[in-house]
Formats: C-alpha cells, structure tokens, sequence
C-alpha cells in the first residue's frame, strides 16, 4: 500500500511544522520531549534529534546526554533543557532514545522501557536490544500493554533485530518491517530509499518522499525527534511515524540545489525555517 493523496494533504494541512499556538494554551498543551542518548563522542545525534523536536513544535524539550564530560547547556539552543537522565520525569514524556548510546544506553533502557509513556527507539538503543533477551522481553511486554512504541532501524538495524543478514532486508523490505513490527506489537519504521512504516492491524506503507540527499550523518536522529515531537502533539504513534517520516523526506525534495543537506539544518528546515 502507497500513502494516498488524502493523507498526504492531512499532515501537511496547517502551517509547516509545529501546529498554530491556539490563544487559550501554553507551553504544557503542546507536550514534553526527552531525548536520551549521546554516548561519548555522540551527544550530536542527541542534540539534533532535541533540535528537531523543538522545531517540530513540542512544548517542552529535556536532552540527557549519557557522555558524563558533555555540557550542560547548549548555547546554540538555549530552550533545550540538558538533564541527568535520572532526574527526568519520564512517566509524563515523549522519549527519544538511543541515539549514539553506545553501552552507557543499557544501563538506561529497562526504565525507559517501562515507562509509560510513548517511545521512539533509535540506533544503538535498537543495538542493545538485539544483543540482550531480558530487553526484547521488556520491549514484547510494552507492546502487549498496548505502550506506544516507534522502532526506527535502518536497514543493518533491523538485520541485527531480526538475526538476518541486511541483504535479506533490502530484498524483501515490505515483509520485514511486518515480522519486526508483529514481532515487538510496535510501529516500525524501516527507513532507506523508500521507508517503509508498518504499524499493528495494518497494511505497511511505503513513504513517496525523500531521496539520496538525505544519505548524510544525523538525518535519522531528526527523525527520530521529529516522531516524538508528534507524539508528544498527541498523534497516534501510527501517525506519528508516518506524518514524520513524510515531510523529512519533503524537506530534503524540496531543499535548494545550491545548498548541502546537513542534519542540522535539515532539523530546522523541516519545521519550513
Ligand atoms: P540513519 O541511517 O539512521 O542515519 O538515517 C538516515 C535517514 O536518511 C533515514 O530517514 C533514511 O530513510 C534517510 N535516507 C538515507 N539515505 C536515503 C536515500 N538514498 N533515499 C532516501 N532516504 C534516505
Ligand atoms: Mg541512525
């Protein structure tokens, strides 16, 4: 199944990006985000999916970055509030997690993993789960409890996932993305050339945006922070995952030829800045 016009026309209905502030709201009525993740040598890939969630219209935006050398602040985004994990209230939050985790990230995962909020798995957070059944276990009961959770492995991702080799992904794109997703009870996102989105009780979908500009470092972890900031705007994760994923592909159809595509810049241009 492709995405149809109507649907397409849905998601971008509104300005572009984060949704018009209504008169009578405030910050708490657009949800909070928190990204956890930022391994030592990573805190980038933490720092631009908080980037891209900012941009995409969450309330509030939390970072933990696990490298204990990193900043505490980020001066070219001063609204991103940098915690210790451990300090989070993540039972009230739309996590984003893994992105560049490394080994600190296991430590971080059962609690993220039990939390009841929604979840956006990323990168190494994928990685450790593949190595270690108490976590996939963990990840099984979520899904069973009916947790909102999004799963976004690229094409090596999903092979360690699925304990198969990643030209057995790349063959057979539709049908993998479907055994992960009724495997883990979780939305997946299976991204590459033509992302695929499978979400329980439905036929997966191939995303129609996006092209090779986007085969450059980073631009996963602002998908992953784009997905949590819908989520935290209240879109089911089904719609979460495939809204975003659609206009990160737009905003890379519609970049201008003359510039190159970064992560970073790509996390504001999404939002149409
Ligand atoms: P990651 O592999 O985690 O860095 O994520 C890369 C992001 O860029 C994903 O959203 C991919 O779907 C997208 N992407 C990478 N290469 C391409 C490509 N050749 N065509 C379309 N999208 C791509
Ligand atoms: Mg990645």
């Amino acid at each position: 199944a492709s995405i149809d016009e109507a649907q397409a026309t849905a998601w971008l209905a509104g300005p572009p990006g984060a949704p018009l502030r209504a008169h009578a709201s405030h910050k708490g009525s657009y949800g909070d985000v928190a990204v956890i993740g930022g391994a030592p040598g990573m805190a980038g890939a933490a720092l631009l999916a908080a980037s891209a969630a900012l941009h995409a219209g969450a309330g509030r935006v939390y970072a933990a970055l696990l490298d204990p050398a990193a900043i505490t602040v980020d001066p070219s985004q001063p609204e991103l509030m940098l915690r210790a994990w451990e300090t989070l209230d993540i039972s009230t939050m739309h996590v984003a997690c893994g992105c560049g985790g490394g080994d600190a990230v296991r430590a971080v995962l059962p609690k993220v993993l039990a939390a009841s909020g929604s979840l956006v798995l990323d990168a190494d957070a994928l990685n450790a789960i593949s190595s270690d059944t108490h976590l996939q276990n963990l990840l099984r009961s979520r899904g069973r409890r009916g947790k909102p959770t999004v799963l976004t492995p690229h094409p090596l991702e999903a092979a360690r996932l699925l304990g198969c080799k990643t030209a057995d992904i790349q063959s057979d794109r539709l049908r993998r993305a479907r055994e992960l997703c009724e495997s883990y009870e979780s939305v997946v996102v299976l991204k590459g050339s033509g992302t695929v989105v499978a979400a329980p009780g439905t036929l997966p979908s191939v995303n129609p945006t996006g092209n090779g500009r986007l085969a450059t470092a980073g631009t996963g972890d602002v998908l992953a922070g784009m997905i949590a900031a819908r989520l935290a705007l209240g879109d089911a994760p089904a719609d979460a995952a495939r809204g975003a994923v659609f206009r990160h592909g737009l905003a890379a159809d519609d970049w201008p030829a003359s510039e190159a595509l970064t992560a970073s810049a790509l996390a504001r241009r999404q939002a149409g800045g």
